[in-house]
């Protein structure tokens, strides 16, 4: 494979086909690879150059985001958030948002809103993997707990004080329909009541830190990302928290290692639009060495409005449609600044209405399922885990025949 960092790619090894699958038999390493290397062209184009033998290794260049672009904090990132951002007001500052969010480039490597290559992939391996063994069906522990069939998390981040005071309405509306989220804040950027941070959690809500300031800097040397760093687990730590989004979804695998974190929520599959653009392509968590990642998969509340020009359920309940079928994670980050504007907290309602009818659909917060995805890559069948116990029940199972996957509920 052509020059991926070795540290960059020891960060992604848990995340091979063999350790994401979890077949109940064992299979030998030599039919994954060949699996592997049958089923690479799946990628596409984008990946060409970092062909490889390796089932690890592309799996791992895939999440890293080798080909596709991402964290990387260019000249242009510090110009902008050095010298041209701080003397912006912050309409300024939208609208410049709003042009380059216009402007950027849709045709990049990777297909937006939903990005299937990566899923496409992964059920191709599964199809070869059963055609060497020549076998009919394949056991493996399942994606999700019990008898749930994908994953469902909200979460937001708070961008402002005006966000601030609007935290507790979200909670309300998103309580009165039978939902959670994680609020994640910026500890440096406003005043955050501890009385609201102890009030979510006793109500079953989860706080996160989102960065320390909410400038765009924190990536832009690593001394300062270091220092920064250290607050931002001290944070953490006065919280309880255990989870992390970077501001503007910045971010970088082998620094990030330095913070104090159970999951972390600065990925996404796909989004051209985002500062730092590209995506993991993946719709499942994956672990980054020390951390879980949890990609964000559903189209940002801010960037609904300002490229598609309107707040609709519309793309949400598509995207979440792809991710149910594929027995993904939808995972949606709005902003309790933004959810002021009526039409934005109509369509996040519908949304939560009409998710509130997806049967199969496990809800949870970000923590828990952070905690199920570890739990997950080690369980032995027969182990108790928290929050379930993992007897056969939970085993799902591919299908030679068809290649689909089915889990306890369809049996
Ligand atoms: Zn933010």
């Amino acid at each position: 494979m052509r020059s991926l960092d070795r540290r960059l790619a020891a960060l992604y090894h848990e995340n091979e086909p063999r350790k994401f699958w979890r077949f109940c038999d064992p299979i030998e390493s030599s039919v994954f690879e060949e699996a592997a290397r049958r089923s690479v062209d799946v990628l596409g184009e984008a990946f060409e150059s970092v062909k490889s033998d390796s089932a690890r290794e592309i799996v791992a260049a895939v999440l890293s985001e080798a080909t596709t672009g991402g964290h990387r904090f260019t000249d242009l990132h510090r110009v902008y958030y050095r010298i041209i951002r701080p003397l912006l007001p912050p309409a300024g500052r939208r609208v410049i948002r709003r042009f380059r969010r216009r402007v950027t480039d849709e045709a990049g490597p990777l297909d937006w809103p939903i990005e299937h290559r990566f899923v496409s992939y992964q059920m191709d391996l599964l199809r070869n993997i059963l055609q060497a063994l020549q076998a009919q069906e394949l056991r493996f522990v399942g994606l999700w707990p019990r008898t749930f069939t994908s994953c469902l998390v909200l979460t937001h981040d708070v961008e402002s004080s005006a966000g601030v005071r609007n935290v507790r309405r979200i909670a309300d509306t998103e309580e009165r329909l039978g939902f959670r989220s994680s609020f994640n804040f910026v500890p440096d950027a406003y005043h955050i009541p501890s009385s609201l941070v102890d009030d979510l959690k006793v109500r079953g809500f989860e706080v996160g830190v989102h960065g320390l300031k909410h400038d765009g800097l924190l990536f832009s040397r690593r001394s300062l990302f270091q220092s920064r760093t250290k607050t931002i687990n001290q944070v953490l730590s006065d919280w309880g928290a255990s989870g992390y989004r970077s501001p503007m979804t910045h971010r970088h695998p082998v620094w990030m290692q330095s913070l104090d974190v159970e999951y972390d929520l600065s990925f996404f599959d796909t989004d051209p639009h985002e500062p730092m653009p590209g995506g993991v392509m993946t719709i499942w968590p994956f672990f980054v060495g020390r951390f879980v990642a949890l990609p964000t998969t559903l189209m940002q509340d801010h960037t609904m409005t300002e490229v598609l020009g309107k707040a609709s359920p519309e793309p949400w309940l598509e995207k979440a449609a792809f991710i149910h079928r594929h027995h993904g994670i939808a995972l949606l980050n709005t902003h309790p600044d933004y959810l002021t504007n009526p039409e934005s907290l109509d369509a996040y309602k519908t949304l939560l209405s009409v998710l509130g009818t997806f049967s199969g659909r496990w809800h949870a917060l970000p923590a828990a399922v952070a905690a199920w995805w570890r739990a997950r890559s080690v369980a032995r069948i027969g182990d108790s885990l928290d929050p379930v116990d993992l007897p056969d029940g939970c085993l799902w199972t591919v299908a030679a025949h068809d290649g689909k996957i089915r889990t306890l509920q369809d049996s």
